[in-house]
């Protein structure tokens, strides 16, 4: 068979995009997380490919039979594990685009107007975010990628060090420095950029979570005069565990003074600057030389894009760019060929789905679901902090509530805790992740997801009392 002509193509493009409707509009029928066994998918699927071209309709009643209702559903309003990471309508319909074009944005030649949206979109984030005109980004898949070219573009800018030419043979001597709450991303990327785990050293937080500045001074300090080459400090913007914020602005000052990197993870958090009464939470954040923001976070931007921010992008180009013949091309000096800057040579592009998010929402509508998450968030923890049986771990500057079920007197509130959130999660209502906050496991519920309304917060809320009552029923 040949590929699809362009009638075979329409129409089967017009049962796809009934089924991705149908899809969400029945999400809520679905349990959030299926009840199958590890396995169970793959023993219903034929082992080997068919050798003959199959119909479309017998493809698609596999996918509906046994794809469809078999994954946890990322897009349900109960998701509200982890961080949201939701496909709204408008990025779906930018994915499917950029699915036709299959652009790919390595170079300007060959990828013209696609660079160019993505210099567009970045732009109009930066602006969205409330940043100085002095940062210039891209996109990357992840927020994990976009820590590490900023690792690795900071480790470059260190005097002296010749790791692009020269390797990083022997032990580390390069100290990266991040809170004892920042994500295992920035661990990872200190891995891969040679820094290795004993190179980043972890700085302790204060009450609420959030790094202490005169704890990262003296761990520079002590670290210069055992000889170590401080690069690096990463300040996490909305942490992964209770979304607190370091004090970005003292950071700064300590990296300005010290002559170090400031790279900012704002993966999940970053999105708040969106809503200009909340960016003093952020503040001093415009002084740093990396920032990442994840859109398919918070912003309703299908799987995957993640923004990285920076302050002067020939740190980047210089520590990445390789041009071999073949890839040279006659354009002007300043064209952007985005492969010059990270890793990767062949890129996904992925401006289209960001900026018809960005069109389609508008800057006031995007604000306005985040205020109503918010208002969620707020509504939730005043609901944890006026009953005697449940207590707050964390404060809620931004949409996850961290909280548990404490009942006067009860022997192991981290067993009953687990129980609590095994039974919700079981149940197929809803989903909810944990961490641990000052050693007690903790039950986490994110919002952000734009098809969440009060009532799904009202309804966790229930899920999570109804459980508790039971479990604590069962140990008196
Ligand atoms: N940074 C923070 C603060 C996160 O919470 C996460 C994931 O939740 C990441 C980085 C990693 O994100 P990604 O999956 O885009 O690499």
């Amino acid at each position: 068979m040949a590929d699809l002509d362009p009638d075979a193509f329409r129409k089967a493009a017009h049962r796809v995009a009934d089924l991705v409707a149908d899809y969400l509009e029945r999400l809520e029928s679905y349990d959030v997380v299926p009840k199958i066994a590890p396995g169970d998918v793959a023993a219903k699927l034929p082992g080997r490919p068919p050798e003959n071209p199959e119909p479309l309709e017998d493809v698609l009643e596999d996918y509906l039979r046994w794809i469809e209702p078999n994954v946890t559903h990322w897009q349900h309003p109960m998701f509200m594990a982890y961080f949201p990471s939701v496909a709204s309508g408008p990025g779906i319909l930018g994915e499917w685009l950029a699915a036709g074009l299959n652009s790919n944005v390595m170079l300007w030649r060959n990828a013209p107007a696609s660079t160019e949206l993505e210099q567009v979109t970045v732009a109009w984030l930066r602006e969205l975010f409330g940043l100085p005109a002095v940062f210039d980004g891209m996109f990357t898949d992840t927020a994990s990628m976009s820590s590490l070219l900023s690792i690795v573009a900071a480790r470059h800018a260190v005097p002296g060090l010749h790791a692009r030419d020269e390797g990083m043979a022997g032990p580390a001597r390069l100290r990266l420095y991040a809170s004892t709450e920042a994500h295992s991303s920035i661990e990872k990327g200190a891995i891969v950029a040679g820094v290795g785990k004993a190179g980043v050293r972890r700085v302790d937080v204060d009450a609420e979570y959030r790094m202490r500045p005169d704890a990262l001074a003296a761990a520079i300090r002590e670290d210069r005069a055992a000889g170590f080459t401080p690069f690096c400090v990463v300040a996490t913007l909305g942490t992964t565990s209770s979304t607190s914020v370091d004090p970005a602005r003292a950071i700064a000052e300590i990296c300005a003074r010290e002559k170090l990197w400031m790279h900012v993870d704002a993966a999940y958090g970053g999105v708040m600057a969106a809503m200009p009464e909340h960016r003093p939470l952020f503040d001093g954040w415009e002084r740093a030389d990396s920032i990442v923001v994840n859109p398919h976070k918070w912003l309703w931007t299908p799987f995957d894009a993640s923004l990285l921010l920076f302050r002067d992008p020939a740190h980047f180009r210089d520590a990445f760019s390789l041009v071999p013949e073949y890839l040279s091309t006659p354009e002007a000096p300043g064209v952007r060929n985005y492969n010059e800057y990270g890793v990767q040579l062949g890129r996904r592009f992925r401006a289209l789905k960001v900026w018809m998010i960005l069109r389609m929402f508008g800057t006031e509508g995007i604000a306005a679901i985040l205020r109503e998450h918010l208002r969620y968030a707020n509504l939730l923890a005043s609901w944890v902090a006026a009953d005697p049986d449940w207590e707050l771990l964390a404060p809620v500057p931004m949409a996850t509530v961290c909280l548990r079920c404490r009942p006067e007197g009860h022997p192991d509130p981290d067993a009953l805790n687990r129980r609590i959130l095994d039974a919700v999660n079981a149940s197929g209502r809803a989903y909810l992740s944990h961490t641990r906050l000052a050693g007690k496991l903790t039950i986490r519920v994110s919002i952000g997801n734009p098809r969440q309304t009060e009532a799904h917060v009202a309804r966790i809320w229930e899920l999570l009392r109804s459980a508790a009552a039971t479990q604590t029923r069962i140990d008196a």
